[in-house]
């Protein structure tokens, strides 16, 4: 196994036409497994359902993402716990949920219901806390409303991924001080002016995790189109330009750190 997508959704309705020949292609790229996050109470049947398919090649997270909370976030709340609850409790060390994710703010689509994202957010980080589980966090024009959360569980050790991050070199530095803290590198890498990229010259591999977060965000030169886990390779040869070392480390170094992150050995 070269790669670990760390953040794909591959039940997503746009692979429907062609979901096995996709899969095949992925695991031809050197793909070993992916990573669903999920997003809430309704597309958790598709999640589950492509993920059972695709048997130990897929490992599940649980979560509401920050722009499903709406007037029923109780209820996707107690959703999320029921999950835990059933399948990491007591159910086979295959089936149990890798994560809680994706979780965070958004700020961009709607501040409608900050305040309960937020809610959401935190109560979420305590449940992963409670299950001995990393976080895949989402934030979008809310750095400082994570923080504010970060803060109010002070005494709590936060272990995760901030995914497709978007942030400086000093937000990187600021989230290390929480806990143990990746950040998730996709294709907005290979974007020209992508501010990531100068980022990243700055964090150690050893922070690093690779994700495609497909069906969107595809890298150069397929920008536009569909995304999908085997363009991985491309956004690992990114990073190895901007770090100046080869692909294979950059592979091992990302792969590895995944591998402990969602304490995925025990599993594979
Ligand atoms: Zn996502």
């Amino acid at each position: 196994m070269k790669y670990i997508d760390t953040h794909v959704h591959l039940y997503d309705e746009a692979y429907d036409g062609d979901f096995d020949e996709t899969l095949q292609r992925i695991k031809e790229a050197g793909v070993g497994c992916c990573i669903f996050p999920a997003i809430d109470m309704e597309n958790y049947e598709r999640q589950t359902g492509i993920a059972r398919k695709c048997g130990s090649f897929v490992r599940e997270a649980i979560g509401v993402h920050p722009t499903s909370v709406g007037a029923n976030w109780r209820m996707e709340l107690d959703f999320v716990e029921a999950r835990l609850a059933e399948r990491n409790a007591d159910g086979a060390a295959e089936n149990r949920y890798v994560a809680v994710g994706e979780i965070g703010v958004d700020g961009y689509w709607s501040k409608e219901f900050i305040n309960e994202q937020k809610e959401v957010f935190r109560e979420q980080l305590v449940l992963a806390h409670k299950y001995g589980l990393p976080v895949i966090v989402h934030v979008r024009d809310a750095v400082e409303e994570v923080f504010e959360v970060l803060d109010s569980l002070q005494e709590m050790d936060i272990k995760g991924v901030f995914h497709a991050f978007s942030g400086s070199y000093e937000t990187y530095c600021r989230l290390k001080k929480y806990g143990d803290i990746k950040i998730g590198i996709g294709g907005v890498v290979t974007y020209k002016n992508a501010g990531v990229a100068k980022v990243i010259e700055r964090v150690p591999l050893e922070d690093i995790v690779l994700e495609t977060d497909a069906p969107w965000l595809t890298p150069v030169p397929y920008r536009g189109k569909r995304n999908e886990s085997s363009y991985l390779q491309i956004i690992a040869e990114k990073v190895a330009q901007v770090k100046g070392c080869s692909v294979d480390t950059v592979a091992e170094a990302t792969t590895r750190n995944a591998i402990e992150l969602f304490n995925l050995n025990s599993l594979m």
